[in-house]
């Protein structure tokens, strides 16, 4: 477990795993310097934003008690250019800790990920609210292929359930979410296949897909969620 230093402080999940799963919940998994800093321009989220509500009104993301212990669920983020003032081709804004379940976000919603070191497990970011829990695992996406632009984690139990028969590249179960471990899994997924949808066995529902725009992340997920709906469907002709 990361340990807390100087300025920097822990903090919760904020996605957890099911009941089921093996994973403690709640864990803290880095250590995050983080300041605290006015929203980005509104103009910077905008097509983020709008994608992100898709997936909303889709369930991808939410908030729901019956699920991962009521605690809210999915993010996104999207790499920073030079243009936007971005300190370096690393910084990535994304959705801020446990967001998924509000139905629009606006831009206060949002953190910049100024920095991170994946192997010291650190991350550095400024917003008016911490950076999702599985910030780590984005930074291991956009360290991994330099052409990823966005990154989208999401759950949905119709994709997770069939990521055999959907022929996902999948990060075995044994590798706990939000962990350096994943991060690297996700990262050689990455670096092995153009633009993954990856399953986290480990992680109940877990998904990430990545693009070089925001709309080829989000389609490549919404795509993804198409086949499983149609597999799902051919297994049971009989339901309406
Ligand atoms: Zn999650």
């Amino acid at each position: 477990m990361a340990t807390t230093t100087g300025p920097s402080h822990a903090f919760m999940s904020g996605c957890t795993p099911g009941a089921d799963s093996a994973e403690t919940e709640g864990v803290t998994k880095f250590v995050l310097d983080f300041l605290m800093a006015p929203p980005v321009e509104p103009g910077l989220i905008v097509t983020l934003n709008a994608w992100r509500t898709v997936l909303y009104r889709l369930g991808l993301t939410g908030r729901d008690r019956h699920r991962y212990g009521g605690l809210a669920y999915g993010n996104v983020s999207q790499r920073l250019s030079p243009a936007t003032g971005a300190e370096s081709a690393s910084a990535f804004l994304i959705s801020g800790t446990q967001t998924g379940g509000l139905p629009v976000l606006e831009s206060r919603h949002y953190s910049c990920v100024a920095s991170y070191d994946l192997s010291r497990n650190r991350i550095s970011a400024t917003g008016p609210l911490p950076p999702s829990s599985e910030a780590l695992t984005h930074a291991a996406v956009y360290s991994a292929d330099p052409r990823v632009n966005c990154v989208i984690h999401v759950h949905s139990p119709e994709i997770w359930q069939l990521r055999s028969d959907l022929k996902l590249t999948t990060v075995p179960p044994e590798v706990a979410y939000g962990t350096p471990e994943m991060a690297y899994a996700i990262a050689a997924a990455a670096k092995r296949e153009s633009f993954p949808v990856v399953a986290m066995a480990g992680h109940r529902d877990g998904l990430i897909s990545c693009g070089a725009n925001v709309r080829d992340a989000a389609e490549r997920m919404i795509e993804t969620l198409a086949h499983a709906l149609a597999l799902g469907a051919a297994a049971s002709p009989d339901q309406e």
